[in-house]
C-alpha cells in the first residue's frame, strides 16, 4: 500500500473541538521560520492536487484552512519566498527547506480571508483532524497509476473520509455562491 500521508495511513487521531491553536515550524535544523496560528483550523482535508506541500513519499497533502487575521509569522520570515506568484494561492515557503508556512489569497475569490496551513508542521495535540480527501483523482496526473485508485478510495474510507475529486460540497458551494453574488444574483433564502 503506497503512503497516503502519515497522519492518514495508519488511522485518524481526533482533534479537540476546544483547541486554541499554536505554533507551525519549518524543517530547518536552525533558524527555523515559525508562524503563530490563534485559533484552530477547519476545513481540514487530504488534498490530491499538484501544489500544495506534502511529505516526502506520500501522495497527499494535509491542508486546512484559518482566518488570515489570526495568523502571524513570527521568526525569520526573510526565508520566506512565494513559490508561484501566478497561482490563486499564494504559497509562502521557506528557501531553505521548501516547506510551505501558510498559503494566501489576494485576489477576489470565495476563499479571501483564509489561509492554507499544514498543522503537521506543529508540535501541539489537539489540532482539527481531517475531515475529507479533495482531488483525489489528481494524483494520477502526477504519475499515479490508475489502476491503484480503487485502493486509495477503498483506504480513505476505512479511515472515515468520503473522497472527492474536487473540493466538498460546502466548499463547492462557497465559490458558486461567490460566483454567483459576483454576477449580481440574490438569493432571497439568505
Ligand atoms: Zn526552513
Ligand atoms: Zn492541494
Amino acid at each position: 500500500m503506497p503512503s497516503i500521508h502519515p497522519l492518514i495511513d495508519n488511522g485518524l487521531t481526533k482533534g479537540d473541538p476546544n483547541f486554541p491553536g499554536g505554533t507551525l515550524h519549518c524543517r530547518c535544523p536552525s533558524n527555523q521560520v515559525v508562524v503563530g496560528l490563534k485559533s484552530n483550523i477547519a476545513h481540514n482535508h487530504a488534498c490530491g492536487c499538484s501544489k500544495c506541500w506534502k511529505p516526502a513519499g506520500a501522495l497527499f497533502s494535509i491542508v486546512g484552512v484559518v482566518p488570515r487575521d489570526n495568523l502571524t509569522v513570527q521568526a525569520n520570515e526573510s526565508k520566506l519566498a512565494i513559490v508561484d506568484p501566478t497561482a490563486v494561492i499564494q504559497r509562502h515557503a521557506c528557501r531553505e527547506c521548501n516547506v510551505h508556512m501558510y498559503g494566501r489569497i489576494e485576489q477576489s475569490h470565495a476563499f479571501h480571508g483564509l489561509d492554507f496551513v499544514h498543522v503537521e508542521l506543529s508540535d501541539e495535540k489537539g489540532w482539527q483532524e481531517p475531515q475529507f480527501a479533495a482531488f483525489v483523482s489528481s494524483i494520477i496526473e502526477q504519475g499515479f497509476d490508475p489502476k491503484g485508485m480503487d485502493q486509495i478510495r477503498s483506504k480513505f474510507k476505512s479511515v472515515g473520509l468520503v473522497c472527492y475529486d474536487v473540493l466538498s460540497p460546502p466548499l463547492m458551494d462557497l465559490i458558486a455562491t461567490f460566483t454567483a453574488q459576483k454576477t449580481g444574483v440574490k438569493f432571497s433564502n439568505l
